[in-house]
């Protein structure tokens, strides 16, 4: 996506070192994060890590304990002088979780609702326009509970960009849709900021959805920001175990470091492909992060084993392999139906991943 290529563009929100903490839990710990314009980010993290806290920090619905939070490089709030701007003055719209729609109203009225100082004439117009937007033209009249979920999420969306925020926040946007939808209304929600031109952030703890829709995602973890980068490059090249872990499926499989290659259980590996190996870890053992599908699995077929299968999970169109190897590391790997092996089958295992490998210092135990 070459939107976010260049790094030129200009920042829409500041977050500088914030903190918020509710009594002696710390919620959102010195937090540092800069938003593009028109770049879709989304906060992804396991449930309690400060997602929604972030989000609420950057609508103005909490004040920040520390540091500060600049929109279009003005102060919305700062915690050294006390300066904070209400929700409704920052050019940030929100769509909640359950879309709050306003049940009495009709799609077209709940899309006018923030749009009473502008002139009828103007503001029908703009109605008219979300509406076709959003692809609702049609149900213009229709009230919340005669919509299906999609469409309401339609409206709730149409109603957040009336005001022509420069931010739109969405919180946890797919939670309330059925699983078919869910896939289809990301498309859509790409499509609609992407054309209303509005600077997205978004709130999920589903990485396939984060990875999906974002141009880039900000990992969290504890309050704290973890890694913030490209769906690919974060999970090609995590800078943490945490977020090797929370973004898929992670094998560490350990290796020792000699001139020119990286020695582990799965073979040699030539140095060079490993990901900015510096010279002062020669000679000491590392780990290298290996994911399921750089893995190759095949019965030994009365050869020499590497070892055998202990778990196998169908995940649909695909099979997940959990190997113990002769030296006792576990290394997943994951083929379609074609390359079947049975649970406890003495087996090969090949690293046939061709990209750069990720490695993590050896921890002690
Ligand atoms: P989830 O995915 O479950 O919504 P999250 O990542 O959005 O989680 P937050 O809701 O931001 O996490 O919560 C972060 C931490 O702050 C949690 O431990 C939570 O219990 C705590 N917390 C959040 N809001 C409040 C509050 N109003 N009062 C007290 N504690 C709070």
């Amino acid at each position: 996506d070459d939107r976010v290529s260049g790094s030129a563009e200009a920042a829409v929100l500041e977050i500088d070192g914030v903190t918020k903490r509710f009594g002696a839990e710390c919620a959102v710990n010195d937090l540092s994060l800069s938003v593009r314009e028109g770049e879709l980010l989304t906060l992804l993290g396991p449930s309690g890590c400060g997602k929604t806290t972030t989000l609420r920090l950057i609508a103005g619905l909490e004040r920040p304990d520390d540091g500060e939070v600049r929109v279009d490089g003005e102060r919305v709030a700062a915690a050294e002088d006390g300066t904070f701007v209400p929700p409704e003055r920052r050019d940030v719209g929100v769509v909640f979780q359950d879309f709050a729609l306003f049940p009495h109203l009709s799609a077209a009225e709940n899309v006018a609702f923030g749009l009473d100082d502008w002139d009828a004439e103007a503001r029908e117009a703009h109605v008219d326009e979300l509406l076709e937007l959003v692809g609702l033209t049609d149900h213009a009249d229709s009230k919340p509970n005669e919509l299906s979920g999609g469409q309401q999420q339609r409206i709730a969306l149409a109603r957040s960009l009336a005001p022509e925020p420069d931010i739109l926040l969405l919180d946890e946007p797919f939670s309330n849709l059925d699983v078919d939808l869910r896939v289809e209304m990301r498309e859509e929600v790409r499509r609609i900021l992407t054309e209303a031109g509005v600077t997205g952030i978004s709130v999920t703890h589903d990485q396939e959805e984060a990875m999906s829709i974002s141009d880039r995602v900000a990992v969290m973890h504890d309050g704290a920001l973890m890694q913030v980068g490209d769906p690919a490059e974060v999970f090609q090249h995590p800078q943490s175990r945490f977020v090797a872990g929370f973004l898929g499926h992670a094998s560490f499989v350990p290796g020792y470091v000699t001139d020119d290659l990286v020695e582990t259980s799965l073979g040699n590996i030539g140095r060079d492909r490993i990901h900015g190996l510096a010279p002062e870890y020669d000679r000491t053992r590392i780990d290298v992060l290996v994911r399921p599908d750089d893995v190759l699995v095949r019965p030994a077929d009365g050869g020499e084993a590497d070892g055998r299968v202990t778990y196998r999970r169908y995940l649909g169109p695909t099979v997940l392999y959990r190997v113990e190897l002769e030296d006792g590391t576990i290394v997943e790997a994951m083929h379609n139906h074609a390359q079947r092996v049975s649970l406890d089958t003495p087996v090969t295992v090949e690293l046939a991943a061709t990209h750069d490998l990720s490695w993590f210092p050896t921890e002690d135990h």
